[in-house]
């Protein structure tokens, strides 16, 4: 299911395709004999890695989260990940334009997350790829793609945010801001430094008319009497979150099953430790980034303490 609703809120799934990745990078230090048993590998040991973004449509404005690959890779990176460069036509295909789009979001700035901000115009311009957006990103993100690492370096591409900041038309976040009401940003260390999960908070049933509180009012939030009831009475879930790469696929719910692109794989531990202890008892539904099949699911806990992705039915 890639479309359903959130209290008063819509939120569907749009891909930018899918593309080859390194199954060693992807799982990082998980030997290939565990991680093969979830994801298929091919020849060259690549698995097949999606592209999510997360449209919302609040009633009042339409809200994209993360914009893909985009399609102004370099010829050295086309031959590494392809460049499926599908977003805009899944976009069209479910009825929504570029000028459709109020406010973007990025939850960090590596070219797999938002390489459609900006297109090459035919003047070779770079220009805003949603003309009508304000788009928003983390600024420790953006001050660190300024000078990134050697290690990570192929991962930033300047054309992605530079314009957009430069032209005043991206605000940057410190983190816990809240973007429009219902929709906050909170920052998960680990992938990155200052990568930051969008939190999506449709009004819930039992609470309408009470309204959004903003940052802030979802850890303090006190849980609802049969709150754990909500799925089995087939009741809608009230709460979303944008994880990125913190969980990038169901293949990553496990605490120790990290990324090599971590670049700090104990803090990544700690911030899904932090996640959880809220996003299971509260029955949030985890939204991945990069997984090529399940777009969204709830992570649950069994007794044996081993994490499992529980779809939407
Ligand atoms: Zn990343």
């Amino acid at each position: 299911m890639r479309r359903l609703r959130l209290g008063e809120f819509e939120l569907s799934i749009f891909s930018d395709g899918t593309y080859p990745l390194d199954g060693g990078a992807f799982f990082g230090v998980v030997p290939k004999l565990m991680w093969s048993k979830k994801v298929a590998a091919d020849a060259r040991n690549c698995c097949t890695a999606g592209l999510n973004s997360l449209l919302i449509r609040t009633g009042k404005q339409t809200v994209l989260v993360e914009t893909g690959m985009g399609n102004k890779l370099s010829d050295r990176m086309v031959k590494f990940y392809g460049q499926p460069a599908k977003l805009l036509d899944n976009l069209s295909a479910g009825g929504v334009a570029p000028e459709d789009i109020d406010i973007v979001i990025n939850s960090h700035l590596h070219f797999d997350h938002c390489g459609w901000n900006t297109v090459r115009a035919r003047n070779g311009k770079i220009v805003p790829t949603f003309p009508r957006a304000k788009y928003y990103a983390p600024e420790g993100e953006w001050q660190y793609a300024r000078k990134p690492s050697e290690r990570d370096r192929i991962s930033y591409i300047a054309e992605n945010y530079d314009p957009l900041v430069e032209s005043g038309r991206m605000t940057l976040l410190k983190g816990g801001e809240q973007i429009v009401p219902g929709i906050t940003v909170e920052t998960f260390r680990g992938h990155t430094a200052s990568m930051q999960a969008i939190l999506v908070e449709g009004c819930r049933p039992e609470a309408s008319g009470i309204g959004h509180q903003g940052a802030g009012s979802v850890a303090r939030r006190p849980s609802a009497p049969g709150e754990a009831d909500i799925r089995a009475s087939g009741a809608q879930p009230h709460t979303a979150c944008y994880i990125s790469d913190l969980i990038p696929t169901t293949a990553h719910i496990d605490l120790t099953w990290g990324m090599s692109f971590d670049l700090y794989p104990l803090d990544t531990i700690a911030s899904k430790k932090r996640y959880y202890a809220r996003a299971i008892p509260q029955k949030w539904l985890t939204v991945f980034t990069h997984d090529p099949e399940t777009g969204w699911a709830y992570v649950e806990q069994e007794e044996s303490g081993k994490m499992i992705a529980k779809g939407v039915e």
